[in-house]
């Protein structure tokens, strides 16, 4: 019987040692669960931004309204329908208000999705406008704007088109005094398996501009703003991230996760081209996503406002950084609270994995000397 020894040293287990271990077990709990509860209720997140807010900065509220204007009468606008023309009008109008140059790139993509031998294709227009003229190879600021056939794509991903868009003028209020060229690339066809950016990439002329991406995408329409994938040889653009954004919400964990999960982004085909690359979303109140709630009126201004902190602050990092130096080695990383981001070369995963290993053994031997209680 398993209480076998607990009986052979039960002299040990007087009241006093049992109220003892009661203690520290709830002291334990009371840590564990108060540092759960602030990691995701008291983690460092911003104030939304009001629309007074310094033209230099990126305001949620500003990007709301441009939200607004986007999606007009909120009708879903899937690659190839009558409102995705209407939503790409729209945009091509927002930018040109910023004096930003933007042309189409239309053209015919398919997409094989190996795991039910399906190929999908459609034709596709993707918006691509020039922030900041120049030779050399581009910044691009990257967002899809169609959405499901289910839903009006509010948060996924009307809600990144804006972000770019306040990105945008945030960059031009700043002087845009980046020693590299920036572009906004709006895709087409995401939905329908990264047709637009399948397409971008398919330009040899449009593939070789580009020297480093920063996506923005949602999984939901709450929550923080997760950096949750870069390309790899990540220590250089961690570092960046760490220097340039305000409120942190990353770990190297969120990209194994993500591994195992079956979404995908039009970054990974930027990814898979060996492009520097920065993949930021948030993904909470999931039961919106990819349905007729993925609404205005359910958007989370604050994770509005931290999309585009990150965006402002990556991209503005990436102005004046030597392309040639955003890759070095694999970082394994975790922000405190969001407010620290210690970070370590990658090479310590497996002893720092094999000392945790060790701590947890050691404490199950010595906690086998005692009885087990619950
Ligand atoms: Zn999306």
């Amino acid at each position: 019987m398993v209480d076998g020894p607990s009986r052979a040293r039960g002299q040990l287990n007087t009241p006093k040692t049992g109220l003892l271990r009661l203690m520290i077990t709830a002291t334990l709990f009371a840590v564990a669960a108060s540092f759960w509860f602030l990691q995701i209720y008291g983690a460092g997140r911003p104030q939304a931004a009001p629309l007074d807010a310094s033209p230099r900065a990126f305001s949620a509220a500003r990007a709301e309204q441009v939200l607004a204007r986007l999606l007009g009468p909120e009708i879903p606008h899937p690659v190839s329908s009558d409102e995705n023309a209407n939503v790409r009008a729209r945009i091509v109008k927002e930018l040109s208000a910023l004096r930003v140059p933007a042309f189409v790139l239309r053209s015919f993509a398919c997409h094989e999705v190996l795991s039910y031998g399906v190929l999908t294709c459609a034709t596709v227009n993707d918006i691509i406008a020039v922030v900041r003229p120049g030779q050399g190879r581009a910044i691009a600021l990257l967002a899809h704007y169609d959405s499901v056939p289910a839903g009006p794509g509010a948060a996924d991903d009307e809600s990144g088109v804006a972000t770019v868009i306040e990105t945008v003028r945030a960059l031009q209020a700043r002087g845009l005094g980046s020693r590299h060229p920036i572009l906004a690339v709006l895709t087409d066809g995401e939905e329908a398996g990264l047709l637009g950016a399948a397409a971008f990439l398919h330009e040899p002329a449009l593939r070789t501009r580009v020297g480093a991406v920063v996506n923005v995408e949602a999984r939901g329409n709450q929550g923080p703003s997760l950096l949750f994938q870069t390309s790899p040889g990540d220590g250089p653009l961690i570092d960046l991230y760490a220097n340039k954004v305000p409120d942190y919400a990353t770990s190297s964990v969120y990209a194994e996760i993500y591994r195992f999960l079956p979404n995908d982004t039009d970054l990974t085909l930027f990814i898979r081209d060996g492009v520097p690359s920065f993949n930021f979303a948030f993904a909470g109140n999931i039961a919106d996503y990819h349905t007729a709630l993925d609404r205005r009126a359910n958007l989370d201004p604050v994770s509005l406002q931290q999309q585009g902190n990150n965006m402002l602050g990556v991209a503005s990092g990436l102005e004046q950084a030597d392309f040639g130096r955003l890759r070095g080695g694999d970082a394994i990383f975790l922000d405190i609270l969001g407010r620290a981001l210690p970070r370590l070369p990658a090479i310590w995963a497996l002893p720092l994995s094999l000392l945790a290993v060790a701590l947890l053994l050691a404490a199950s031997l010595l906690a086998g000397r005692e009885p087990i209680s619950w």
